[in-house]
């Protein structure tokens, strides 16, 4: 498997954990042995990174961040620039999720400029699509995944666009315990591969109710390189689960 397409496992805690409970979970986590072939990445909330940073030292776990604004710096009030998020040791962050696109009013043409603004800043960007319940009903999964897609990365090289990691989460599957199918997931994200130039070489997650029962027939398929994990990125033994279905892909 191309470095390109190497498995990551990114967990996404959304508004959970205090600075005590971030330094907890670190401790257990690297009390495991984590596999070597593949990537990890937490996203603590903003509070917690500072902390995080330095509870993860040398081990090799990536830090994400949930969002950001695009800009370094100004009057912005209560946004975080990636010059900030780089100080924290910050390397990957979460764009476009479906909560900020719907709970936030956060639309297509402000995530790409973050989006671009992260790879300018030398961010990696995890951006996350999905369709509603109704798109899926509607049969229009594909065209509005493959929407969002186009729109976060117009503007980017597909050299850069390779470097990226996209994130196909159905919106009716996240935080619901419905998962969706391994081939449908592994259809849609296809879609999604072939849309941008360069996504042929990045890599492509699954997210919605991901958990150590589902993820290895998730990642079994030939599109799926990893999960973005919410609920059960929360504990350690839930997450090290999905850990572990990863590190069997990467040794397919
Ligand atoms: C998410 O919100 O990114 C997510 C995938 O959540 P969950 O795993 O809880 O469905």
């Amino acid at each position: 498997m191309a470095h390109a397409r190497r498995p990551l496992i990114a967990g996404n805690w959304k508004m959970h954990k205090t600075v005590a409970q971030t330094r907890a979970f670190i401790a257990e986590l690297l009390a495991a042995a984590l596999p070597e072939e593949i990537d990890v990445v937490i996203a603590p909330p903003f509070t917690a990174l500072e902390a995080a940073h330095d509870a993860l030292g040398e081990s090799p776990v990536f830090l994400g961040a949930q969002t950001m604004h695009e800009g370094a710096q100004g009057p912005f009030t209560g946004e975080i620039s990636p010059v900030m998020l780089i100080e924290l040791g910050v390397t990957y962050v979460i764009l476009g999720h479906s909560e900020r696109r719907l709970q936030f009013g956060e639309s297509d043409a402000s995530i790409n400029n973050k989006v671009r603004s992260a790879i300018a800043h030398g961010i990696t960007p995890v951006v996350a699509v999905g369709e509603t319940e109704a798109e899926h009903a509607a049969g229009v999964a594909r065209v509005r995944v493959v929407s969002q897609t186009v729109a976060a990365f117009a503007g980017v090289t597909a050299a850069d666009a390779g470097r990226c990691v996209v994130a196909y989460e159905p919106i009716w599957a996240i935080g619901t315990g419905l998962v969706d199918s391994p081939e449908g997931a592994n259809a849609v994200i296809g879609e999604i591969r072939a849309c941008v130039a360069g996504l042929e070489n990045a890599r492509l997650l699954y997210g919605g109710s991901m958990k150590g029962e589902n993820a290895a027939a998730l990642m079994a398929q030939p599109n799926i390189d990893g999960g973005l994990v919410g609920g059960a990125s929360l504990t350690v033994p839930g997450f090290l689960a999905i850990v572990e279905a990863a590190r069997a892909r990467a040794n397919a």
